[in-house]
């Protein structure tokens, strides 16, 4: 691992707002990577709106992609990032492409959210739970569920930082030798919970980061977490825990002046969900503040 590297990250766009590759793209690119978006989806703005409009990639269009750069040589990639894909057909194209790079880059690292839905409800096809544990997790270098995520992809249920730690266990046997679960409601906190396992066999390094809940709902987040973990974790390789007081202390930064702006508007920000303030946010992209200290078991 280096300093830098290039990044596929195969993920939503949006024309208005923050999420997928509209909030992964720019920090990434701040924190000094090459960043090469493939758009999932095109919509006019997140799901959480109203009514939206736009149009799906599907397998056969991101197979086309892929085939071009192929024809060029253009296949060598440091990292592959994925987050919310919609549909089964897709997700397969997306492992036959993982596969493919790991051809041209055996150390290429695959950094998986798997966005299968929160607090209790899936939004995607029941069908894909499936593929995710079985086809995806073995081959990811770094997983970032949320509670509900890891709960549906280890079957365990998750109501205290025992569960949370077992879970990231049972996911380290299924592949990845990163784990992070971003967030745990228990009684009013949030907690991450992080683990490492830095040899197959060998127990895993594990720590938390207990987090103030902001009593508002803010969209994004999750995408933006993951994309600042993989910047971050490359980085500081032996060191998942400094990575995340990192990318948790640049999102509390940002929550907090998404929050005032809003609140400044007369918004009441517990009405909806807020678009995040990614690019007033740059500083503490670049030069988080490290507030909130992990802590390990
Ligand atoms: P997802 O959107 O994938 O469910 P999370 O809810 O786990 O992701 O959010 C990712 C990160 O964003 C958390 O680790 C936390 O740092 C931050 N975050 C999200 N919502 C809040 C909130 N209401 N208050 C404080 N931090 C939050
Ligand atoms: N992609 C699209 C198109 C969305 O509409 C959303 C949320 O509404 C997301 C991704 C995920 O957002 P989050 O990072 O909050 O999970
Ligand atoms: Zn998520």
């Amino acid at each position: 691992p280096s300093d830098t590297g290039r990044v596929l990250s195969i993920q939503s766009h949006t024309v208005q707002g923050y999420v997928g590759n509209k909030s992964a793209v720019f920090p990434l690119q701040l924190l000094g990577y090459d960043v090469d978006p493939i758009n999932s989806v095109q919509f006019s703005n997140h799901t959480g709106y109203p009514t939206f409009k736009g149009q799906v990639l599907n397998g056969q269009q991101l197979c086309d992609l892929i085939e071009g750069l192929e024809a060029n040589d253009l296949l060598f990639y440091t990292h592959v990032l994925t987050g919310y894909i919609g549909s089964v057909s897709f997700l397969d194209t997306i492992l036959e492409v993982i596969n493919k790079l790991r051809a041209v880059n055996p150390k290429l690292t695959y950094v998986c959210d798997p966005v299968m839905g929160d607090e209790g409800k899936l939004y995607v096809p029941e069908e894909l739970v499936h593929v995710y544990r079985e086809k995806v997790v073995p081959l990811a270098s770094m997983l970032t569920p949320n509670q509900f995520e890891a709960e549906k992809l280890t079957g365990l249920r998750i109501n205290s930082e025992e569960d949370g730690r077992e879970a990231c266990a049972i996911l380290h046997a299924a592949g990845p030798s990163k784990v992070v679960i971003t967030s745990i409601t228990i009684g009013g906190i949030l907690l991450l919970i992080g683990s490492h396992q830095k040899e197959k066999g060998l127990k895993p390094e594990q720590f938390k980061i207990l987090i103030h809940k902001i009593p508002a709902y803010f969209t994004g987040t999750g995408d933006l977490m993951t994309a600042l973990l993989l910047g971050w974790s490359n980085k500081y390789p032996d060191n998942l825990d400094k990575a995340a007081e990192l990318a948790v202390s640049t999102l509390q930064a940002l929550l907090r002046r998404t929050l005032d702006d809003y609140k400044r508007a007369g918004y009441d920000p517990t009405s909806s969900s807020l678009e995040i303030r990614l690019i007033q946010s740059q500083e503490e992209i670049r030069n988080p503040n490290v507030e909130l200290k992990a802590e390990k078991y």
